[in-house]
């Protein structure tokens, strides 16, 4: 295994840094360093915690420009969507949860139904050391989004990025403790998918993954044999229903946005178009338009593109594979389809297919590229069916002009999130949950959820009359308390009959 992992600019191939791979000691090691450091974090008040992220928050404001330009080279994002989705998302949450946190984890009382005489409420404890295994299409927000709130919980954090952007990370980390993280509480390892696996195997106490379904098994078993909590974020193969009330417009432009933004490497594009029949043509027709128009090239030169590359080989590989499926079973190629002319790196045209059958991968499979499929349907019941009939069940979206409608249409769909008349906007809404369902995923990122599971919810139950008796369960038994107690459960559980003879007897 090279011990240098060495980043190419996926755009125009030149040189962008290197980092060296972490050896089994390093992250074994690190995970030591930042458990050790966790104790004082965890022992700050949260509102010392939120006045460091806070200062981190600042951080990258100041960064911005960097950030950009770093993930323009490294990710072949447009530096629009690396402002916005990469920049300002994190800022977005980071002000959400500093905010909402001493909220969120203020201890929550139980109220008692039966035992009065009792007082219970959860309180919300850090875990330890949080591993966050990322993915390369989102490399600073999802990492940087993930630190943040294991942070806040008061646990220690290890870092494991994707390899095909470990710049990027290195920059968050560099951020991170600049803007006063304790050094040790915050580790970064680096690597390809054994580094990830001896994070887990170096005894951390939670692992939030973000990456494929098969590897995102790998970790989900790897964390049931040391039985520690995942959150696993998966894969998506999105939905978007167009009903036929639907503003077609609108409709089209957030397709066409939802489908080709970040060259389609996002786990809420939109993969699937489900089109009433009446609209069908003409909303083909218009995707189409509006493909042709989008202008491909290198963010490192130029903001004004909307298209970069797909970020590294393999997954253009994977692209073209499913596309080549497809068009070889009968789908027919709308527009793009290939490389573009002209254009040295890793690009790929946005592509529209129609003509789909089950039969091809493509119908099925979680595409990850500029390719979305576009389908004609009679009304609103084979939608849902036909949007439900996935493994996956991340992000669904309807479009309708009837918010009533599309409330009735939204839950129908098996999908963790929907969205009415937009599309994948949802992360940067911090205080709503993100959480896949079927294959997808399991746990929640963001909302009230998501941090409360970076902590171990632990439940006090407190006897507030402790000096009244002792309680009449404890030993020693006797038997002439069973019909007491017979009498008691009727009273409490029984129908009106039962309670009435267990009161006044008969
Ligand atoms: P991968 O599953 O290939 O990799 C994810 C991370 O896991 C990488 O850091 C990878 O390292 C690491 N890894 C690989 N093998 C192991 C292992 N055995 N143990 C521990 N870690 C390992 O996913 P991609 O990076 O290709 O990301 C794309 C996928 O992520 C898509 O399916 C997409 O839908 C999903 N995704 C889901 C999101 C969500 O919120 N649900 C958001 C963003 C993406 P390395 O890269 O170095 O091999």
């Amino acid at each position: 295994m090279a011990d240098t992992l060495v980043i190419r600019s996926p755009a125009s191939g030149s040189l962008v840094g290197d980092v060296p791979v972490s050896t089994r000691e390093e992250v074994f090691d690190a995970v030591a360093r930042a458990r050790a450091a966790q104790a004082a974090w965890g022992a700050r008040t949260l509102a010392a915690r939120c006045a460091v992220l806070r200062d981190v928050r600042a951080a990258i404001l100041d960064d911005r420009d960097a950030i950009v330009d770093l993930l323009a080279r490294e990710s072949g994002k447009p530096r629009h969507e690396a402002l916005l989705h990469e920049v300002m998302a994190p800022l977005e949450l980071l002000t959400y949860f500093t905010e909402a946190a001493p909220r969120i984890l203020a201890p929550t009382p139980i109220p008692m139904r039966l035992m009065k005489h009792r007082g219970s409420w959860l309180h919300y404890a850090p875990r330890g050391v949080v591993g966050i295994i990322g993915p390369w299409n989102f490399p600073h927000n999802l990492p940087f989004g993930g630190a943040a709130m294991a942070l806040l919980a008061g646990n220690g954090v290890v870092l494991k990025p994707s390899e095909y952007t470990p710049l990027i990370a290195r920059h968050i980390h560099a951020l991170y403790l600049r803007a006063g993280v304790p050094a040790d509480l915050f580790q970064l390892v680096q690597g390809p998918g054994d580094v990830g696996a001896a994070v887990i195997e170096a005894g951390v106490d939670m692992v939030e993954f973000t990456g494929s379904v098969a590897t995102g098994r790998r970790v989900g078993a790897m964390c049931g044999e040391r039985v520690i909590p995942c959150v696993l974020e998966l894969g998506g193969k999105a939905p978007a229903l167009v009903l036929d009330d639907a503003d077609l417009d609108r409709a089209v432009q957030a397709v066409l946005w939802g489908a080709f933004a970040n060259c389609g490497q996002v786990c809420a594009s939109v993969e699937r178009v489900l089109v009433h029949a009446s609209h069908y043509e003409r909303f083909v027709a218009r995707l189409v338009e509006g493909a042709r128009a989008l202008r491909l090239g290198d963010p490192s030169t130029t903001g004004d593109i909307d298209l970069g590359p797909l970020q590294n080989a393999r997954q253009r590989a994977v692209v073209e594979a499913l596309v080549a499926d497809a068009v070889a079973k009968g789908a027919t190629v709308r527009c793009g389809g290939g490389r573009p002319e002209g254009l040295e790196g890793l690009f790929h045209l946005p592509t529209v297919l129609t003509d789909v059958t089950p039969d091809m991968h493509i119908a099925t499979r979680e595409i990850f590229g500029p390719v979305v499929t576009v389908a004609p349907m009679d009304d609103d019941d084979a939608m849902v069916a036909a949007a439900n009939d996935s493994h996956l069940g991340l992000l669904a979206y309807v479009f309708s002009r009837d918010p009533d409608r599309a409330q009735r249409v939204a839950e129908r769909l098996v999908a963790g999130t929907v969205m009415v008349n937009d599309v994948i906007s949802s992360h940067a809404m911090a205080e709503t949950p993100w959480a896949g369902l079927k294959q997808s995923g399991v746990g929640a990122t963001h909302g009230d959820e998501g941090l409360r599971q970076m902590c171990q919810t632990r439940h006090v139950n407190v006897d507030v009359l402790p000096w009244v008796a002792r309680e009449r369960w404890w030993f020693p038994y006797h038997g002439a308390d069973l019909g007491l107690f017979g009498r008691a459960l009727a009273a409490l559980y029984g129908t009106g009959m039962q309670r009435w003879r267990a009161l006044f007897g008969g």
